[in-house]
């Protein structure tokens, strides 16, 4: 635990919460960790999924409402990125005031994932997908800032919903 918090977690608008630097955040300081035990997505309510952070191809972490990990935004231009399995880390220098933000789909593997993206980047996507729906140059782009198990095959070959 940190002696003096770096982040808080404030309303923005349409969008909901957000996570803001209270401080200046150094690139490659891990930002937000996802503690808690790995489920599988029946075994979570519906109504957590939207703020999930994906393990493995079949399983989630739901952060505390409300948490850091619950609140940060996606932007296709993001200041954080993905760490190993369970961490966010600042891809650039935060200034102060900032939202801190991560690419959605650098944690999302199933190819169903959908959602309209208004992040203002200039270079805005429109659509955020699963990581394996992106085209190669988001691919090098975001490459060792994705989740470890998106690189691997999937576990299990049936179908699946998540
Ligand atoms: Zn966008």
């Amino acid at each position: 635990m940190r002696s003096t918090p770096v982040l808080t977690v404030r309303k923005v608008g349409a969008k909901g919460l957000g996570v803001f630097a209270l401080t200046e955040v150094p690139k490659g300081s891990g930002v937000i960790r996802y503690y808690g035990k790995s489920r599988w997505i029946w075994d979570i309510p519906r109504w957590e999924w939207d703020h999930l952070f994906q393990v493995e191809y079949d399983r989630y972490v739901s952060p505390r409402a409300g948490s850091y990990g619950w609140s940060i935004n996606h932007s296709c231009g993001p200041n954080c990125g993905v760490r190993g399995e369970r961490e966010l880390v600042a891809i650039r220098a935060i200034s102060k005031g900032e939202e801190l933000t991560f690419d959605y789909s650098t944690n999302v593997g199933w190819d169903g994932f959908q959602m309209v993206c208004a992040c203002g980047a200039p270079d805005c996507r429109g659509v955020i997908t699963s990581y394996g729906k992106l085209d190669d140059r988001w691919k090098v782009r975001y490459e060792g800032l994705v989740s470890p198990f998106l690189l691997k095959p999937p576990r299990n070959p049936r179908p699946t919903l998540f």
